[in-house]
Protein backbone atom coordinates (compact mmCIF):
# COMPACT_ATOMS: atom_id res chain seq x y z
CA UNK A 1 0.00 0.00 0.00
CA UNK A 2 2.39 2.13 1.18
CA UNK A 3 4.54 1.70 -2.17
CA UNK A 4 1.44 2.26 -4.38
CA UNK A 5 1.26 5.86 -2.11
CA UNK A 6 5.09 6.12 -2.90
CA UNK A 7 4.44 5.79 -6.50
CA UNK A 8 1.84 7.91 -7.53
CA UNK A 9 3.92 10.89 -5.52
CA UNK A 10 6.97 10.25 -7.50
CA UNK A 11 4.58 10.31 -11.01
CA UNK A 12 2.89 13.33 -9.53
CA UNK A 13 6.83 15.18 -8.78
CA UNK A 14 7.54 13.87 -12.32
CA UNK A 15 4.28 15.65 -13.96
CA UNK A 16 4.86 18.79 -11.73
CA UNK A 17 8.35 19.03 -12.65
CA UNK A 18 7.88 18.33 -16.85
CA UNK A 19 5.33 21.21 -16.56
CA UNK A 20 7.42 23.50 -15.33
CA UNK A 21 9.96 22.97 -17.82
CA UNK A 22 7.33 22.95 -20.45
CA UNK A 23 6.44 26.31 -19.34
CA UNK A 24 10.11 27.61 -19.17
CA UNK A 25 11.01 26.62 -22.43
CA UNK A 26 7.35 28.35 -23.80
CA UNK A 27 8.25 31.55 -22.06
CA UNK A 28 12.00 31.46 -23.53
CA UNK A 29 10.49 31.06 -26.86
CA UNK A 30 8.11 33.62 -26.79
CA UNK A 31 11.21 36.14 -25.17
CA UNK A 32 13.10 34.79 -28.56
CA UNK A 33 10.22 35.52 -30.74
CA UNK A 34 9.54 38.92 -29.33
CA UNK A 35 13.36 39.83 -29.36
CA UNK A 36 13.81 38.37 -33.36
CA UNK A 37 10.63 41.04 -34.24
CA UNK A 38 12.04 43.85 -32.54
CA UNK A 39 15.83 42.92 -34.23
CA UNK A 40 13.64 42.99 -37.30
CA UNK A 41 12.00 46.16 -36.61
CA UNK A 42 15.29 48.10 -35.52
CA UNK A 43 17.71 46.51 -38.63
CA UNK A 44 14.71 47.10 -40.61
CA UNK A 45 14.51 51.33 -40.20
CA UNK A 46 18.25 51.29 -40.27
CA UNK A 47 18.56 49.63 -43.74
CA UNK A 48 15.65 52.30 -44.88
CA UNK A 49 17.95 55.45 -43.86
CA UNK A 50 20.40 55.44 -46.07
CA UNK A 51 17.80 54.05 -48.90
CA UNK A 52 16.45 57.06 -48.71
CA UNK A 53 19.48 58.67 -48.60
CA UNK A 54 20.79 56.77 -51.79
CA UNK A 55 17.18 57.77 -53.71
CA UNK A 56 17.70 61.56 -53.04
CA UNK A 57 20.99 61.43 -53.73
CA UNK A 58 20.11 59.86 -57.24
CA UNK A 59 17.06 62.62 -57.48
CA UNK A 60 19.20 65.49 -56.74
CA UNK A 61 22.37 64.01 -59.40
CA UNK A 62 19.56 63.76 -61.84
CA UNK A 63 18.13 66.99 -61.38
CA UNK A 64 21.44 69.27 -61.01
CA UNK A 65 23.45 67.35 -63.97
CA UNK A 66 20.92 64.20 -65.69
CA UNK A 67 21.31 65.75 -69.21
CA UNK A 68 25.25 66.03 -68.91
CA UNK A 69 25.81 62.23 -68.04
CA UNK A 70 26.89 60.11 -71.33
CA UNK A 71 24.24 57.71 -71.96
CA UNK A 72 26.15 55.03 -70.60
CA UNK A 73 26.44 56.47 -66.81
CA UNK A 74 22.93 57.27 -67.39
CA UNK A 75 22.28 53.54 -67.92
CA UNK A 76 24.19 52.42 -63.99
CA UNK A 77 22.38 55.50 -62.43
CA UNK A 78 19.33 53.81 -63.68
CA UNK A 79 20.14 50.79 -62.76
CA UNK A 80 21.24 51.78 -59.08
CA UNK A 81 17.67 53.52 -58.27
CA UNK A 82 15.79 50.92 -59.90
CA UNK A 83 17.50 48.53 -57.20
CA UNK A 84 17.51 51.10 -54.82
CA UNK A 85 13.96 50.97 -54.82
CA UNK A 86 14.13 47.23 -54.91
CA UNK A 87 15.94 47.13 -51.64
CA UNK A 88 13.29 50.00 -50.04
CA UNK A 89 10.28 47.30 -51.10
CA UNK A 90 11.50 44.57 -49.72
CA UNK A 91 13.03 46.64 -46.23
CA UNK A 92 9.42 48.34 -45.97
CA UNK A 93 6.90 45.08 -46.83
CA UNK A 94 9.57 43.37 -44.18
CA UNK A 95 9.02 46.32 -41.73
CA UNK A 96 5.67 46.34 -42.42
CA UNK A 97 4.88 41.93 -41.47
CA UNK A 98 6.75 42.59 -39.19
CA UNK A 99 4.14 45.83 -37.24
CA UNK A 100 0.80 43.36 -38.42
CA UNK A 101 2.47 39.89 -36.42
CA UNK A 102 3.39 41.75 -33.30
CA UNK A 103 -0.14 43.74 -34.02
CA UNK A 104 1.47 46.95 -33.97
CA UNK A 105 -0.40 47.64 -37.35
CA UNK A 106 -2.45 51.46 -37.33
CA UNK A 107 -5.09 51.63 -39.83
CA UNK A 108 -5.85 55.22 -40.40
CA UNK A 109 -9.51 54.92 -42.15
CA UNK A 110 -11.03 58.19 -43.58
CA UNK A 111 -13.84 58.82 -45.39
CA UNK A 112 -12.50 58.69 -49.28
CA UNK A 113 -14.02 58.43 -52.67
CA UNK A 114 -12.73 55.32 -54.22
CA UNK A 115 -13.46 55.52 -57.55
CA UNK A 116 -11.32 58.55 -57.84
CA UNK A 117 -8.47 56.93 -55.35
CA UNK A 118 -8.99 53.73 -57.52
CA UNK A 119 -8.77 55.56 -61.02
CA UNK A 120 -5.58 57.23 -59.97
CA UNK A 121 -3.67 54.44 -58.73
CA UNK A 122 -4.50 52.40 -62.18
CA UNK A 123 -3.18 55.94 -63.77
CA UNK A 124 -0.38 55.75 -62.26
CA UNK A 125 0.65 52.13 -63.47
CA UNK A 126 -0.49 52.84 -67.22
CA UNK A 127 3.49 53.72 -68.33
CA UNK A 128 4.49 49.72 -66.83
CA UNK A 129 1.80 48.17 -68.28
CA UNK A 130 2.74 50.49 -71.93
CA UNK A 131 5.85 48.72 -71.45
CA UNK A 132 4.92 45.20 -71.71
CA UNK A 133 2.26 46.63 -74.36
CA UNK A 134 -0.53 45.37 -71.92
CA UNK A 135 -3.64 47.34 -72.28
CA UNK A 136 -4.79 48.44 -68.73
CA UNK A 137 -8.66 49.24 -68.38
CA UNK A 138 -10.55 50.54 -65.15
CA UNK A 139 -14.30 50.03 -65.04
CA UNK A 140 -17.07 51.43 -62.50
CA UNK A 141 -20.56 51.73 -63.26
CA UNK A 142 -21.10 54.69 -60.93
CA UNK A 143 -18.63 58.10 -60.27
CA UNK A 144 -18.56 58.36 -56.69
CA UNK A 145 -18.69 55.84 -53.79
CA UNK A 146 -17.04 57.25 -50.13
CA UNK A 147 -16.43 54.86 -48.13
CA UNK A 148 -13.56 54.68 -44.78
CA UNK A 149 -10.43 53.52 -45.48
CA UNK A 150 -7.24 53.26 -45.01
CA UNK A 151 -5.84 54.94 -48.34
CA UNK A 152 -2.25 54.38 -48.00
CA UNK A 153 -3.03 50.95 -47.23
CA UNK A 154 -5.32 50.88 -50.23
CA UNK A 155 -2.54 52.10 -52.10
CA UNK A 156 -0.44 49.19 -51.58
CA UNK A 157 -2.71 46.60 -52.03
CA UNK A 158 -3.96 47.66 -55.81
CA UNK A 159 -0.36 48.22 -56.84
CA UNK A 160 1.14 44.87 -55.11
CA UNK A 161 -1.43 43.22 -57.33
CA UNK A 162 -1.49 45.49 -60.30
CA UNK A 163 2.26 44.95 -60.50
CA UNK A 164 1.52 40.80 -60.23
CA UNK A 165 -0.87 41.09 -62.32
CA UNK A 166 1.93 42.75 -65.17
CA UNK A 167 4.32 40.54 -63.90
CA UNK A 168 2.73 37.33 -65.31
CA UNK A 169 1.16 38.30 -67.74
CA UNK A 170 2.70 37.80 -71.10
CA UNK A 171 2.86 40.65 -73.62
CA UNK A 172 0.21 42.25 -75.57
CA UNK A 173 -2.86 40.62 -72.91
CA UNK A 174 -5.05 42.67 -71.10
CA UNK A 175 -5.88 44.09 -67.42
CA UNK A 176 -8.90 45.00 -66.03
CA UNK A 177 -9.68 46.93 -62.81
CA UNK A 178 -13.25 46.88 -61.80
CA UNK A 179 -14.92 48.27 -58.87
CA UNK A 180 -18.01 46.62 -58.07
CA UNK A 181 -20.78 47.98 -55.04
CA UNK A 182 -22.63 45.25 -53.53
CA UNK A 183 -24.70 44.81 -50.32
CA UNK A 184 -22.90 46.38 -47.64
CA UNK A 185 -19.75 45.63 -49.39
CA UNK A 186 -17.32 46.91 -52.12
CA UNK A 187 -15.32 45.01 -54.55
CA UNK A 188 -12.30 45.54 -56.28
CA UNK A 189 -10.99 43.13 -58.75
CA UNK A 190 -8.45 42.78 -60.57
CA UNK A 191 -8.47 40.39 -63.14
CA UNK A 192 -5.55 39.33 -65.90
CA UNK A 193 -5.09 37.16 -68.61
CA UNK A 194 -1.25 35.75 -67.86
CA UNK A 195 0.30 32.62 -66.45
CA UNK A 196 -2.71 31.25 -63.83
CA UNK A 197 -2.48 29.82 -60.92
CA UNK A 198 -2.39 25.67 -59.52
CA UNK A 199 -5.48 24.86 -57.87
CA UNK A 200 -3.05 23.38 -54.89
CA UNK A 201 -1.35 26.79 -54.76
CA UNK A 202 -4.19 29.31 -54.25
CA UNK A 203 -3.81 29.28 -50.42
CA UNK A 204 -0.17 29.04 -50.24
CA UNK A 205 0.28 32.55 -51.96
CA UNK A 206 -1.44 34.53 -49.34
CA UNK A 207 1.51 32.60 -46.86
CA UNK A 208 4.35 34.43 -46.46
CA UNK A 209 7.23 33.70 -48.31
CA UNK A 210 4.61 31.40 -50.18
CA UNK A 211 5.73 31.55 -54.19
CA UNK A 212 4.51 28.77 -57.17
CA UNK A 213 7.56 28.34 -58.34
CA UNK A 214 10.14 29.01 -54.90
CA UNK A 215 13.13 27.99 -57.27
CA UNK A 216 16.16 30.14 -56.43
CA UNK A 217 16.53 31.38 -60.20
CA UNK A 218 12.16 32.63 -59.32
CA UNK A 219 13.27 34.20 -55.52
CA UNK A 220 15.63 36.67 -57.37
CA UNK A 221 12.27 38.03 -58.86
CA UNK A 222 10.68 38.33 -55.47
CA UNK A 223 10.31 37.43 -51.98
CA UNK A 224 6.98 36.06 -51.75
CA UNK A 225 5.67 38.97 -49.24
CA UNK A 226 3.40 40.88 -51.23
CA UNK A 227 0.48 38.98 -51.22
CA UNK A 228 0.92 38.14 -47.31
CA UNK A 229 1.10 41.72 -46.90
CA UNK A 230 -2.40 42.22 -48.91
CA UNK A 231 -4.03 40.06 -47.17
CA UNK A 232 -3.09 41.47 -43.60
CA UNK A 233 -3.59 44.64 -44.88
CA UNK A 234 -7.01 43.87 -46.29
CA UNK A 235 -7.98 42.03 -43.11
CA UNK A 236 -7.00 44.88 -40.73
CA UNK A 237 -9.03 47.29 -42.59
CA UNK A 238 -12.14 44.78 -41.90
CA UNK A 239 -12.48 42.95 -45.84
CA UNK A 240 -11.31 39.98 -47.74
CA UNK A 241 -9.49 38.52 -50.17
CA UNK A 242 -9.72 36.06 -52.57
CA UNK A 243 -8.50 34.55 -56.08
CA UNK A 244 -9.90 33.05 -58.70
CA UNK A 245 -7.52 31.14 -61.34
CA UNK A 246 -7.05 29.14 -64.17
CA UNK A 247 -3.86 27.99 -65.73
CA UNK A 248 -3.00 29.64 -68.89
CA UNK A 249 -6.07 31.85 -68.90
CA UNK A 250 -5.39 34.10 -66.12
CA UNK A 251 -6.19 35.20 -62.38
CA UNK A 252 -9.16 37.44 -61.16
CA UNK A 253 -8.11 38.90 -57.11
CA UNK A 254 -11.04 40.13 -55.60
CA UNK A 255 -10.65 42.39 -52.25
CA UNK A 256 -14.37 43.00 -50.90
CA UNK A 257 -14.17 45.88 -48.13
CA UNK A 258 -17.21 47.11 -46.05
CA UNK A 259 -19.01 49.66 -47.52
CA UNK A 260 -19.64 52.02 -44.94
CA UNK A 261 -18.20 55.24 -43.81
CA UNK A 262 -16.02 56.16 -40.19
CA UNK A 263 -16.70 58.82 -38.04
CA UNK A 264 -13.52 59.25 -36.77
CA UNK A 265 -11.59 60.05 -39.24
CA UNK A 266 -7.46 59.44 -38.59
CA UNK A 267 -6.16 62.44 -40.40
CA UNK A 268 -7.45 65.09 -42.67
CA UNK A 269 -4.66 64.73 -45.48
CA UNK A 270 -6.02 65.56 -48.70
CA UNK A 271 -6.72 62.84 -50.52
CA UNK A 272 -5.25 64.95 -53.64
CA UNK A 273 -1.89 64.79 -51.55
CA UNK A 274 -1.26 61.74 -52.30
CA UNK A 275 -1.57 62.15 -56.18
CA UNK A 276 1.39 64.29 -55.75
CA UNK A 277 4.56 62.81 -54.78
CA UNK A 278 3.24 59.58 -52.24
CA UNK A 279 1.59 57.79 -55.27
CA UNK A 280 4.58 58.35 -57.58
CA UNK A 281 7.12 57.10 -55.08
CA UNK A 282 5.14 54.43 -53.98
CA UNK A 283 4.42 53.30 -57.62
CA UNK A 284 8.30 53.18 -58.77
CA UNK A 285 8.92 50.78 -55.67
CA UNK A 286 6.35 48.78 -55.94
CA UNK A 287 7.37 48.06 -59.16
CA UNK A 288 10.49 48.06 -58.99
CA UNK A 289 10.35 44.09 -59.21
CA UNK A 290 10.15 44.38 -63.00
CA UNK A 291 12.94 45.18 -65.62
CA UNK A 292 12.15 45.75 -69.44
P1 LIG B 1 6.32 37.88 -55.21
O1 LIG B 1 7.12 38.99 -54.65
O2 LIG B 1 7.06 36.59 -55.27
O3 LIG B 1 5.64 38.23 -56.49
P2 LIG B 1 3.69 37.79 -53.96
O4 LIG B 1 3.39 37.47 -52.53
O5 LIG B 1 3.24 39.08 -54.48
O6 LIG B 1 5.27 37.63 -54.07
O7 LIG B 1 3.09 36.64 -54.85
C1 LIG B 1 3.29 35.27 -54.44
C2 LIG B 1 3.24 34.36 -55.63
O8 LIG B 1 1.90 34.29 -56.14
C3 LIG B 1 4.08 34.81 -56.82
O9 LIG B 1 5.41 34.41 -56.67
C4 LIG B 1 3.38 34.09 -57.96
O10 LIG B 1 3.83 32.75 -58.02
C5 LIG B 1 1.92 34.06 -57.53
N1 LIG B 1 1.11 35.13 -58.15
C6 LIG B 1 0.72 36.30 -57.58
N2 LIG B 1 -0.04 37.03 -58.42
C7 LIG B 1 -0.15 36.32 -59.56
C8 LIG B 1 -0.82 36.53 -60.81
N3 LIG B 1 -1.53 37.63 -61.04
N4 LIG B 1 -0.71 35.56 -61.76
C9 LIG B 1 0.00 34.43 -61.51
N5 LIG B 1 0.66 34.17 -60.37
C10 LIG B 1 0.59 35.10 -59.39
Amino acid sequence: MSTEITEQVLYRKKVEEQSRIIEEQKKHLEKVLEDKDEFFSVISHDFKTPLNVIITAIQAMNNICGNELPEKAKKYVGMIKMNTFRQLRLVNNLLDITRVDTGNIKINKKNINIVFLTKAIVESVQTYAAQKNIDLMFICPFENKIIGIDDEKYERILLNLLSNAIKFSPESRSIVVKLISKKNKVNIEVKDYGIGIPEDKKAIIFEKFGQVDSSLSRRAEGSGIGLSLVKRFVVAMGGCISVKSKMRKGSTFIVQLPDETVTDEGNDNEVADLLDNRLIQSTKVEFSDIYF
